[in-house]
């Protein structure tokens, strides 16, 4: 059932990792719905057996676990040596329907790749990445899930005591940009070649033989950046740290830090306690998204042409469709938001003032667009406002019949996304032992399109008390 087909790379990609067994492990969320999917089971996901592989207590099955070796840029600063020092690769599972998927333990204690932390997580940050990666799979964005989270039964030295916990993170892989550039920093071509053909086998179907197929891989992982980044300011989410360690290439959301949804909208919004010069800001995300693609380009260039300047002259061919697919890519998301299908010449021009009336009326994020869903559900033909009075020009002109307009607007906006107050009211219950909040909080952001009247309280925006302001990386 569990194999580890990573182990077959070259040895330079991953080191060996012993287990720090801890005392009294216990699963406290088990996501049984995508141990179905996995054909893992639920019955096995809540097995005294799963329980001591995911809290890192016992290897899976005779797999040993591996910790895997990357570099990166970190807010643009390059790291030579990073790696899982705090997480490491206990398997893979081939699924039912044909998907390879990496169990990966988040906490599990240290790794060679520790330097000077502790391998470990808080409790608080492993239930914040299990609800906002759930929350993006159930908003149908690519993304790592969450199969589980398992309390250690110990405290850890943090800002203040904390308890600790595993996360059990799944993965169509966790090849990164920063894997090929500790690879390409170290001259390591055969190994960057092996890497790239695994990742392409494993992700990347259609490729062909033939040394084309590298670019075509750039090519690829391009595409589904700039539809990625789009899906993501589609719903106002911010990632918070694109550093180049933190994009996977297989076009999934990862890392799960100082992340953040927001509510009040605006374009330079930050959350990210270390994010002191807004690299990370909303309407940064695509530029980074560029840069870290760049370096990724610059990684894999002993791959397209022996010769570097025609390499180069490749890779730039490529880059340059990034900016075009997202910003289409973007638009068109905006734009079904809004309830306009058929994008017309002048609606780039409509989307910067609707983004420019949000800001000046202080719009919360996802309350605007699911208010124009209600708006248009009561059959209101009133128009309040100048951009108001264009939207409904707008969508005079486009035909559609009220009932698709209406269908097609519930499924681009969705009701419930994980407030940050919410997550932050679940990890304090959780803190003092209560995951009630946080178990109903999940049941929430599962079902994120269509009102549910007793889910209600869940759609509305913070209070001036209960805002917050800033995210921490969870360390
Ligand atoms: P991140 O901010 O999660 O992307 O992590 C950046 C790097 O720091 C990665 O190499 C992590 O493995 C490492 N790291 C973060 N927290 C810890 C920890 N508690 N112990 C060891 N390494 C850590
Ligand atoms: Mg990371």
């Amino acid at each position: 059932m569990f194999e580890n087909s990573y182990s077959s790379l070259p040895q330079i990609l991953f080191r060996p990792v012993s287990l720090s067994p801890v005392a009294t492990p216990k699963l406290v969320v088990a996501n049984d719905a995508l141990a179905e999917e996995m054909g893992l089971g639920k019955l096995w996901l809540h097995s005294p057996g799963a329980l001591q592989a995911l809290s890192g207590n016992s290897p899976l099955a005779e797999v040993a676990p591996l910790a895997m070796a990357y570099a990166g840029h970190q807010f643009g600063n390059w790291v030579p040596s990073l790696g899982d020092g705090r997480a490491m690769l206990i398997g893979e599972v081939p699924g039912p329907d044909g998907v390879r998927r990496d169990l990966h333990l988040k906490g599990a204690g240290p790794t060679p790749y520790s330097r000077n932390g502790d391998g470990r997580a808080t409790l608080g940050a492993m239930l914040r990445e299990y609800v906002v990666s759930e929350a993006m799979a159930a908003l149908g964005i690519p993304t790592t899930r969450s199969l589980a989270v398992a309390t250690t039964g110990e405290n850890i030295m943090r800002e203040r005591l904390l308890p600790a916990a595993v996360l059990t993170r799944v993965a169509r892989s966790h090849v990164r940009v920063g894997t090929f550039q500790y690879l390409a920093a170290r001259g390591e071509d055969e190994a960057l070649r092996a890497l790239a053909d695994y990742e392409i086998a494993r992700n990347f179907p259609g490729a062909q033989g033939g040394p084309e197929r590298y670019l075509w891989f750039l090519s690829q992982v391009i595409a589904r950046q700039a539809s990625l980044i789009a899906k993501w300011m589609n719903v106002g989410f911010i990632h918070g740290v694109m550093n180049t360690d933190n994009m996977s290439v297989c076009g999934e959301t990862i890392d799960y830090g100082p992340c953040a949804f927001m509510d009040v909208f605006h374009p330079q919004k930050v959350f990210s306690s270390i994010d002191q010069y807004g690299r990370y800001a909303w309407d940064k995300q695509p530029v980074i998204a560029l840069w870290n693609l760049t370096r990724l380009a610059e990684a894999l260039l002993p791959l397209f042409d022996e010769n570097r300047e025609r390499a180069i002259t490749l890779a730039q061919e490529e880059l340059k469709n990034f900016m075009p697919a997202f910003e289409e890519a973007f638009e068109n998301g905006l734009l079904l938001k809004l309830g306009i299908i058929n994008r017309r010449e002048g609606d780039a021009q409509f989307i910067a003032q609707t983004l420019q009336h949000m800001i000046d009326v202080n719009a919360d994020f996802t309350l605007f667009f699911s208010s124009l869903v209600e708006h248009l559900e009561r059959g209101d033909t009133a128009t309040s406002g100048e951009w108001h009075g264009l939207w409904q020009a707008r969508l005079a002109e486009e035909g559609t019949d009220p009932q698709t307009r209406l269908q097609i607007m519930r499924a681009a906006n969705p009701v419930y996304i994980p407030r940050n107050h919410r997550i932050e009211q679940a990890i304090a219950a959780a803190h003092q032992g209560n995951l009630d909040p946080f178990h109903q909080l999940v049941a929430v952001i599962s079902k994120p399109y269509g009102k549910a009247p007793e889910n209600a309280p869940y759609a509305e925006p913070p209070t001036i008390d209960e805002e917050v302001r800033q995210t921490f990386c969870g360390t």
